[in-house]
């Protein structure tokens, strides 16, 4: 008989111990302790093997291998929405069944703010997927976004965490609510509402982003996290407060928050772009309407941007020419992301700085000897201005 807490853990780790093998199988870190206090050695078996069938138990190595054998193609797909989760644990649980039967794989975010999602399914289960989101009554109508020029190859496994927020926004105000957002507007309402002189456009998203597009006259905030964003947009914006403010975002997630945070500060007339850029260049593209969105979409894949005119808005962070790639700087121990023409490309082997490139030059033992201690930081990107600027005083020649 188990009749703490502590005995209760003391039982687990006896499981666990009594079969290591599947101890390690069984993701044990993703399962939150049981709510109950009093339980047989049985039941915390049966309750250890209930929990452990809503995790996933194979290895990361197995899982990609049966990914690659997949004949059958595979689409994916993001989507979000912002609406109340009572019980937000429950409800991944439920989820991650239904999924698991669909095949589906990915990286999920719930919260009681609603669900982020992006996923692949089989194709023949596209329609079966959207079916069962649709029995949640406010998933039904849900935009779900096809990436395109995608081999469906991004995921192997089903991950589901329950999170505080979708978004992380830093607001602790609890009057703050997600179900006050502005209106949404389209490509065409877009265009109508940029020739409004009353009309001040936002970008929500980061420098680098902006940096190599964005729309015509907008706005940036200049600020690496969206946390900071929020509050800099309304000290900002103070002296507009009856103009019409829209917003946008890469696929709409950020946009949308952001669109209620304007409301809640007193802000009366807001817009955000459904469904972002993303949508934003599909629409205009099928309308074949003018896009007021000039240069490149940045998005975290390979291709780092998608093109959605030919005006190339920024300048190469080495030489000063007209560029817009970005990328990453060969030398892995900085991997640095940041826009090089093709002539620095080729003159500095991908390197970043003098640093980075002479680091190149020396043999793969030296090499891996100054990357150690070094520790890789994953906002590497937004300082890449900063960081550029200062070690270009000695870069040029
Ligand atoms: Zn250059
Ligand atoms: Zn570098």
């Amino acid at each position: 008989m188990i009749s703490s807490r502590s005995d209760l853990v003391k039982g687990w780790e006896l499981i666990i111990s009594a079969d290591k093998r599947m101890y390690e199988k069984y993701c044990l870190f993703d399962i939150p302790l049981p709510r109950f206090k009093i339980l047989t050695a049985r039941q915390a078996v049966a309750k250890f093997y209930q929990m452990a069938i809503l995790h996933n138990r194979i290895s990361q190595k197995e899982l990609k291998e049966r990914l690659y054998q997949e004949t059958e193609p595979r689409t994916t797909i993001s989507f979000y929405q912002y609406f109340p989760i009572d019980e937000p644990q429950h409800f991944r649980n439920e989820l991650y069944q239904a999924l698991l039967g669909l095949h589906v794989f990915g990286r999920i975010y719930v919260a009681r703010e609603g669900i982020n999602a992006q996923v692949s399914v089989p194709a023949s289960r596209f329609m079966e997927l959207k079916e069962y989101l649709e029995t949640v009554p406010a998933l039904i109508g849900l935009r779900l976004n096809v990436a395109v020029d995608d081999d469906g190859k991004s995921f192997w496994v089903l991950k589901i965490k329950v999170r505080e927020k979708i978004v992380a926004d830093g607001i602790d105000d609890p009057s703050f609510d997600m179900r006050k957002k502005g209106k949404y507007v389209n490509a065409a309402q877009m265009n109508e509402l940029m020739n409004d002189p009353d009309t001040i456009v936002v970008d929500m998203r980061n420098h680098y982003e902006f940096e190599v597009g964005h729309f015509v006259k907008a706005i940036e905030v200049p600020s690496d996290t969206f946390r900071e964003q929020l509050p800099m947009a309304v000290e900002m914006l103070k002296d507009s407060k009856d103009k019409n403010i829209v917003m946008y975002c890469t696929g709409g997630i950020r946009c949308e928050k952001a669109s209620a945070y304007m409301l809640h500060n007193g802000f009366n007339n807001v817009f955000h772009l459904e469904g972002g850029i993303i949508n934003y260049a599909q629409q205009v593209n099928e309308a074949g309407m003018e896009s007021k969105f000039i240069g490149k979409n940045f998005v975290f894949d390979d291709r780092l941007g998608e093109r959605i005119t030919s005006d190339i808005i920024a300048r190469c962070h080495q030489c000063g020419q007209p560029a817009d790639t970005h990328t990453n700087c060969r030398n892995e121990g900085c991997h640095l992301l940041f826009i090089q023409c093709e002539a620095c490309a080729a003159k500095y082997q991908g390197c970043c700085s003098t640093a980075c490139y002479e680091i190149m030059q020396l043999p793969e033992e030296q090499q891996k000897a100054a990357r150690k201690g070094v520790v890789k930081d994953r906002n590497v990107f937004n300082k890449s201005r900063k960081r550029l600027n200062h070690d270009l005083k000695d870069f040029k020649d």
